[in-house]
């Protein structure tokens, strides 16, 4: 493929920024690709595994004269990023990011940038429970959503040229506003992260009085429910303190509907729990 971007600034060396490092390498996306981490290790795992063109040691000299530029750090971190490359960039630089969480990283990096600049807010729906410079690959966004959320006044051209490289990156791109963004990712991602953290704790006090055994016997449901628990803590606290709302108003509805089944539970009531299981069954079956 011909490079869509001459230089693309990868700004925090983590998992979603090295599966792009990997995946534009790979298929010849960008001229160049250089980046940054706030953390001297991650720089010097990345230098060491050859993940960019070039690693700098400070954001000011990686996103000088990049045409793109990837805020890849955590959602809490995003503004003072933001406002530390804000003098450094080039006019007509497009800027995009990976957060999990797109009103407040809206909020808190739009207000640092020079007006000549694009910034264009993403999301890929895309991940696993490892991170940092090493747990990159590039097939991560393979047949995977790629949301945008570009904002009222963002010009079509650098928006077309965006969803070309996530689509050139294999995942499939849609726009949306980003605050419904939000309400969809906490109902879909952000409330079963808080669920599945919940059930290692309680399994965690269990094992208090059974010793190993919840471990040893720790049945596929456990397992496999709760693989996402593993997941970085700095990335999800700041997910959920920065999508309160939203998480709040979904793990209401999500206890409310708890209560129910806990009633019937208590209750003998079979007929309510088949008729329920039967519902979310064939929700859940016409999910691929
Ligand atoms: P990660 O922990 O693997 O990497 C984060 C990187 O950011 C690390 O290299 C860290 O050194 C660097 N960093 C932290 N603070 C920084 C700062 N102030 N300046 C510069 N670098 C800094 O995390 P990740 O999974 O790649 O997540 C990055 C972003 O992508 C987050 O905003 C997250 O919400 C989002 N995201 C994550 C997933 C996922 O499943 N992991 C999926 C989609 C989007």
């Amino acid at each position: 493929m011909s490079a869509i971007y001459d230089r693309v600034a990868l700004i925090g060396l983590g998992l979603i920024a090295g599966s792009m490092a990997h995946a534009l390498r790979e298929k010849g996306l960008a001229r160049e690709v250089v980046g940054y981490a706030r953390s001297e290790e991650t720089r010097k795992t990345a230098r060491e595994i050859g993940l960019c063109d070039t690693v700098y040691d400070s954001a000011a000299e990686a996103v000088a004269k990049a045409d793109l530029v990837v805020l890849a750090v955590p959602v809490g971190a995003m503004g003072a990023v933001a406002q530390d490359i804000a003098p450094h960039l080039a006019k007509g630089t497009t800027i995009t990011d990976v957060g999990s969480v797109k009103q407040s990283v809206i909020e808190a990096v739009q207000p640092h940038l020079p007006e000549d600049v694009h910034f264009i807010p993403g999301h890929p729906l895309a991940g696993t429970e490892h991170s940092g410079p090493r747990a990159g690959f590039a097939s991560l966004f393979e047949n995977r959503w790629w949301l945008l959320t570009p904002l009222p006044d963002s010009p079509a051209a650098p928006v077309e040229k965006l969803v070309g490289l996530v689509t050139a990156m294999g995942a499939k791109c849609d726009r949306m506003e980003a605050a419904h963004h939000d309400l969809v990712l906490a109902v879909t991602s952000h409330a079963p992260h808080l669920i599945a953290y919940t059930m290692v704790g309680v399994a965690d006090h269990l094992r208090r009085v059974t010793d190993e055994e919840v471990i040893q016997y720790s049945a596929a449901g456990f397992r496999d429910f709760t693989r996402i628990a593993a997941s970085d803590p700095t990335m999800w606290r700041d997910v959920f303190l920065h999508n309160k709302e939203a998480t709040l108003d979904i793990l209401g509805r999500f206890t409310e509907e708890l209560f129910t089944l806990q009633r019937a539970i208590r209750m003998g009531d079979g007929q309510q729990l088949h008729d329920y299981f039967t519902r979310t069954r064939s929700i859940r079956r016409g999910i691929i």
